[in-house]
């Protein structure tokens, strides 16, 4: 399992490293393992990671759809803008460094 402490402190909160939401209580964790590092929507039921493209739908849905609760930036006009933007986002998150 990933240790993704942040550097320094020991914060109180901890950020899903595949898409950067927080989370806040155990079940926000996949599989509802707080030691897991990515949250739910990134995880399968069982804990185990959804792969890229999943995940990619997750943060565009989460971020980038025109209807998405969080808008990041701008507001997204087509599905193809959200496509790049969760792509350009995810480029950023630890657990997609390459
Ligand atoms: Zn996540």
């Amino acid at each position: 399992m990933a240790d993704v402490e942040r550097k320094g402190e020991a914060p109180a909160f901890k950020y899903c490293e595949s898409c950067g939401i927080r989370l806040m209580k155990p079940s926000d964790c996949g599989g509802g393992d707080p030691h897991n590092a990515r949250c739910k929507d990134c995880c399968k039921p069982d804990g185990s990671y959804k792969d890229k493209e999943e995940v990619k739908q997750h943060i565009k849905k989460l971020f980038f759809s025109p209807d998405a609760i969080t808008v990041m930036g701008e507001r997204v006009e087509s599905d193809e803008e959200a496509e790049k933007l969760a792509e350009e986002y995810m480029k950023k998150m630890p657990a997609w460094q390459s």
